[in-house]
């Protein structure tokens, strides 16, 4: 037996990351017995990243128990992991400790990233993105008058949500857009959006571009100074630097550069999923869609080397986004396949009903493949957007 209590001839499968992708990928491993499989995260408990604006408006806990989600067998390390050492196959833990591995699966997610080219919004802004900044936001927000203005700075999916939770528990808020709202969505849905947003009394300010932040303002492209005493940055996710400290290669943001097996372009013993990954450096969209597919598929390549069969280039699908405006209404865009929207959307209460239901089967699929391994969700969709070279692979 080692350190870890795994019998010297196990092969150890260490998923760092307990995010949608990495616990459906650790549950996913569960197919061929007798893995010594490890999930290592920083809390005890799941976050439901996607319920994280409900979270800061106080209509939803975002948090779940690992018990039920995750199979027999997978101990959960509560730890971050600092670095991975590749040469000795051995991840640095924040504690201090470290766990040997014979293969990783890299599934660390999508961070908060407040800019620091905009001045202020790293000292001054807030975000969502994350449970521990979430929890920020929400103490801000308790101290603060129900009247005083609170800023949403971004126009996309996550600016949106948040902006009509708030509003919706009766915040004073501004959405300031930086360009179109929701972009990714058609001219249709759009419309919706912004009738559900103003129904809601959000001021919109969708071509507006915020150029500095201050304690009790932002500040405006054209000078424009206005008051606001809590500013949430929401313009995308940032990726933990794990990979890059590791030495290994990444895309301009940070994320794993992989082949199309999901597998690192320097070591074929990591493998990554969900939003940390960059397969060809063609990366897909950090959402749970993506996560969920993309998670057992990761587990699948390192199945695959184990079993000494050539893992499959991975494959996937979508249906549309759906977003929550609020709990009484919603909007689902359906999309093409290939994740451009269509001029179908169901919005209202359907759609606040359609987007609860979503939420809830994430977890739900989580449950289901922690009992049944075999369970994963999959699309079969075809070329990828571009079909990228693949990238070649250094020697190890
Ligand atoms: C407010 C909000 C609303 C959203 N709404 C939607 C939506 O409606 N639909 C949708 O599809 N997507 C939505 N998303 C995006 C979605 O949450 C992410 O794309 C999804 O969580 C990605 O899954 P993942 O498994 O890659 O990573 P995550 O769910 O982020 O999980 C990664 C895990 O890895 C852990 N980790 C990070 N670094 C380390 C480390 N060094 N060591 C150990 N563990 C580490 C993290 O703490 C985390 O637990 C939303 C996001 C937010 C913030």
């Amino acid at each position: 037996m080692t350190a870890h209590g795994t019998s010297e001839t196990q092969t150890k499968v260490v998923v760092i990351g307990g995010g949608y992708s990495g616990t459906l990928a650790a549950n996913r491993l569960r197919r061929r017995p007798g893995l010594h499989i490890t999930l290592v995260n920083p809390r005890p408990r799941f976050v439901e990243r996607i319920r994280l604006h409900q979270f800061v408006a106080g209509t939803h806990e975002a948090t779940a128990d690992y018990d039920t989600l995750l199979g027999d067998g997978i101990e959960l390390v509560v730890d971050t992991a600092t670095r991975i050492d590749t040469a000795d196959r051995r991840i640095e833990l924040a504690s201090g400790t470290t766990l040997d591995y014979d293969y990783v699966i890299y599934a660390v997610g999508s961070t908060t990233a407040l800019p620091t080219s905009v001045p202020g919004a790293a000292e001054f802004g807030y975000s969502v993105a994350e449970l521990e900044s979430a929890q920020q936001l929400r103490s801000a927000l308790a101290d603060l008058h129900p009247a005083a203005p609170v800023t949403v700075v971004g126009g996309g999916l996550t600016g949106v949500e948040t902006a009509a939770e708030l509003a919706e528990q009766g915040r004073r808020v501004t959405l300031i857009g930086g360009g179109q709202l929701v972009p990714t969505f058609s001219g249709p849905g759009r419309r919706s959006v912004v009738k559900a947003l103003r129904r809601l009394g959000v001021t919109l300010m969708a071509a507006d571009v915020v150029t500095e932040v201050r304690r009790d303002a932002v500040v405006l492209a054209d000078g424009a100074v206005r008051p606001s005493a809590v500013t949430i940055w929401a313009t995308g996710f940032g990726v933990p630097a794990l990979a890059a400290a590791s030495g290994l290669r990444t895309d301009d943001m940070g994320r794993l550069l992989t082949d199309e097996t999901l597998t690192s372009v320097d070591d074929e013993r990591i493998v990554a999923a969900g939003d940390c990954a960059s397969p060809s450096g063609a990366p897909l969209r950090m959402c749970c869609a993506t996560a969920s597919q993309i998670g057992p598929q990761a587990a699948d390549t390192v199945l695959s080397r184990i079993g000494g069969d050539i893992p499959a280039r991975f494959d996937y699908a979508y249906a549309g986004a759906c977003i929550s405006l609020g709990r009484r209404a919603g909007i689902v865009q359906l999309a093409r396949k290939d994740d451009a929207a269509v001029n179908v959307y169901l919005g209202g209460r359907m759609g606040a009903r359609l987007k609860e239901a979503v939420c809830k089967g994430t977890l739900w699929s989580l449950r289901r493949a922690a009992r049944k391994p075999e369970f994963a969700i999959a699309f079969k969709g075809g070329p990828r957007p571009t079909e990228p070279v693949p990238l070649p692979r250094a020697a190890v």
